[in-house]
């Protein structure tokens, strides 16, 4: 029985009906299924069976305390891009010695914070910001653990937007340039180096340019050793795709394969920061039909989720499946599903053969990564609500954001 199933024609979460969910708490709503999470982590596990390896998950990608608890509680470590992210970890009870710190604008104050709690590495980005952490190293009379990452000039053929590891890229340190810089950390008392850190982008489908990019770190690791630098892990980042639609997205073990090949006989630690592989697949937006509206080209499906609560189909026109939470015996039409926020973008999904009334339940799948991360208050929205759903147990892990918070921090002008 996998996570999200029908019975009886009637959308289940593990062992709970979608519309036991909806009445409880309201939509729209994020749901995640606790057994999804553990199953994707144990497909990594089974993946490094072999290896000295640390998964560290990639906060962004859903940063609620309930999943961060959770793989915490599974062994897992984390890659952050904050303060904001460090301070989650942290009050979710992960490990800061298995923190690995990412990003190319770290300031002043999070390196603090960072070095501060006793992270395990900084991903360095800029030969200015290993200055700058240098700085702040000295100044505590600490010595801050380094691995740069490098930008391996590789195509992942993926969606521009989320492509990280070419030349034109903001990320990493162009590969011919790491070198010198390695010894520059090696002659410093106030920087340690770790490891050598590489991501070359997400929603990989193919393993082959994530293989790729760990031969050129394989690559570098050898001359490193061989100019007297000891390096302790290599971290090949995340990137590993999931399936939104019918698409073939790789299992760990699959993905992993040739990526090991790659840098076999390297006996340092390996690290990897998967994200949206470990969530992806284990949540969904749960939404209620408003209004049908048949328009004169298109028929419309408005929900009462909209791009707020998930950008991923307005910011990189992305596919989501749209299934009922119960499947009624009229023949589908077709309907573009659409949110209440003023902009024509505003959709999950266009053109889907549907059988639904006004009032039904709508479910996007495959939206536990990148959906409630990059949700936004937008047209004065409050932030949906996340229920963890364990069986036949449903928590609340996320209250609905009430109007009054939306503009609790804001202040009139006194005249
Ligand atoms: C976003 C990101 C990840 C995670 O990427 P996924 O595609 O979600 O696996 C890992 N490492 C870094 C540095 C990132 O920026």
């Amino acid at each position: 029985m996998t996570a999200f199933h029908y019975h009886r024609g009637t959308l289940f979460v593990e062992g709970v009906d979608v519309h036991s969910i909806a009445e409880q708490y309201g939509t729209p709503c994020y749901v995640y299924s606790r057994a999804a999470l553990i199953a994707a982590y144990d497909g990594y596990r089974a993946a490094l069976a072999d290896r000295d390896a640390l998964i560290c998950y990639a906060v962004k990608a859903n940063a609620n305390l309930a999943i961060l608890s959770l793989f915490a509680r599974l062994g897992s470590g984390f890659d952050i891009v904050s303060g904001g992210e460090l301070a989650r970890v942290l009050a979710a009870g992960g490990q800061p010695g298995t923190v690995v710190f990412s990003g190319v604008g770290k300031r002043v104050e999070e390196i603090r914070a960072a070095l501060t709690a006793g992270i395990y590495c900084f991903n360095v980005e800029s030969e200015a910001e290993l200055a700058r952490i240098e700085d702040i190293a000295h100044a505590l009379n600490a010595r801050a653990p380094i691995a740069i990452r490098v930008n391996p000039d590789i195509d992942a053929g993926t969606h521009p937007y989320i492509s990280t590891g070419l030349k034109r890229n903001k990320f990493g340190i162009p590969l011919p340039q790491a070198e010198a810089l390695y010894r520059r950390i090696h002659s410093s008392p106030h920087l340690e180096i770790k490891g050598i850190a590489c991501h070359i982008g997400s929603q990989l489908l193919d393993p082959a340019p994530a293989a790729e990019a760990a031969a050129r770190i394989a690559d570098l690791a050898n001359r490193l050793c061989a100019a007297g630098i000891r390096l302790q892990h290599l971290d090949l980042g995340g990137g590993l795709g999931i399936s939104y639609r019918d698409e073939h997205a790789p299992s760990p073990v699959e993905f992993m394969r040739p990526i090991l090949a790659a840098i076999a006989g390297r006996t340092e630690k390996l690290l990897i920061e998967p994200g949206r592989s470990l969530v992806g697949a284990a949540g969904m937006l749960l939404s209620r039909v408003e209004y049908l509206k048949f328009g004169a080209e298109r028929d419309f499906a408005i929900v009462d989720a909209a791009m707020n609560d998930l950008m991923r189909p307005a910011l990189y026109d992305a596919y989501h499946d749209i299934i009922p939470g119960h499947r009624r015996s009229d023949p589908a039409r077709e309907f573009d599903i659409v949110g209440p926020v003023c902009e024509s973008g505003d959709f999950l999904g266009l053109a889907r053969p549907l059988a639904i009334a006004a009032g039904d339940l709508l479910a996007v799948t495959s939206a536990g990564a990148y959906g409630m991360a990059m949700s936004s208050n937008y047209n004065s929205r409050p932030r949906a609500a996340e229920v963890m759903v364990d069986g036949s147990l449903t928590h609340l892990v996320r209250e609905r954001e009430t109007i009054a918070q939306l503009f609790a921090n804001e202040h009139s002008l006194p005249y």
